[in-house]
């Protein structure tokens, strides 16, 4: 079986109210600008040691285990993956491109995921060529997927300022309203590692959190902006 290249232990943050593992698998079929993880995208991590013993060993500390990336829908072993996870209890959590239905949708088929937090990455008008078609096509699919499937899940976007206006995120929510979306959508904050795929500047402005809020057809959740940090 596939083994990520590297374990996060311990998060309360990325699975609701939960405390969870995150498994970092290798490989990513996009090649976003602000991606801050080039080498795990690009496919140039070793695997790491057999994760089932470390998972077998925290059953009584941990609540669920996310499986994200890279694009962890593109590891082959990912329904057996998922298959031993659950056999140990856990809730799983994948965060997803939006741009592999078919194995969304045999994940859900067989009820091997509990959660998803899928991106939508651009307005449709301008998304992206993926082999084999359009990524908003991919997305369309992945959240009629979702909205029929009864699990929880999340649509989320990556901003930055240079990429996406508040034009550009509120025709997004609006998409997402379109196709069946009714939960909060949040808005990840550019995460400035100093090296993305992109090259990308930092931000040079903020966005205008009023107008968003104003305008939006569902809440926001705001994750990672600078005006939100040190904020006690
Ligand atoms: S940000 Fe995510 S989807 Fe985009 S290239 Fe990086 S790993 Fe792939």
């Amino acid at each position: 079986m596939r083994q990520p290249t590297d374990i996060t232990p311990l998060t309360f943050l990325d699975y609701p109210h939960k405390a969870a593992c995150i498994l970092w698998y290798s490989g990513c079929n996009l090649r976003c600008p602000y991606c801050y993880n080039p080498d795990l995208a690009l496919d140039k991590n070793p695997a790491i040691r057999d994760v089932i013993p470390f998972l077998r060993e925290r059953r009584d500390f941990l609540d669920a285990v996310v499986i994200s990336g890279g694009e962890c829908t593109l590891n082959p072993d990912i329904r057996e993956l998922c298959t031993r996870i659950k056999a140990l209890g856990y809730l799983v959590k994948i965060d997803t491109n939006g741009s592999n239905p078919a194995v969304l949708h045999d994940l859900l088929d067989a009820g091997l995921i509990d959660y998803v937090a899928m991106d939508h990455k651009m307005p449709a008008a301008r998304s992206w060529k993926i082999r084999g078609g359009v990524l908003f096509d991919r997305f369309s699919e992945c959240m009629r997927l979702l909205t029929g499937s009864g699990i929880n899940f999340e649509v989320r976007t990556t901003v930055h300022p240079m990429l996406l206006d508040e034009a550009d995120i509120l025709q997004m929510i609006r998409e997402s309203v379109g196709l069946g979306y009714d939960q909060t959508y949040y808005l990840q904050y550019f995460f400035d590692a100093g090296k993305t795929l992109g090259n990308l500047p930092p931000p040079s402005r903020r966005y205008d959190r009023g107008l968003l809020d104003e305008r939006s057809p569902l809440p926001i959740g705001y994750r990672n902006f600078p005006e939100d940090r040190f904020k006690y």
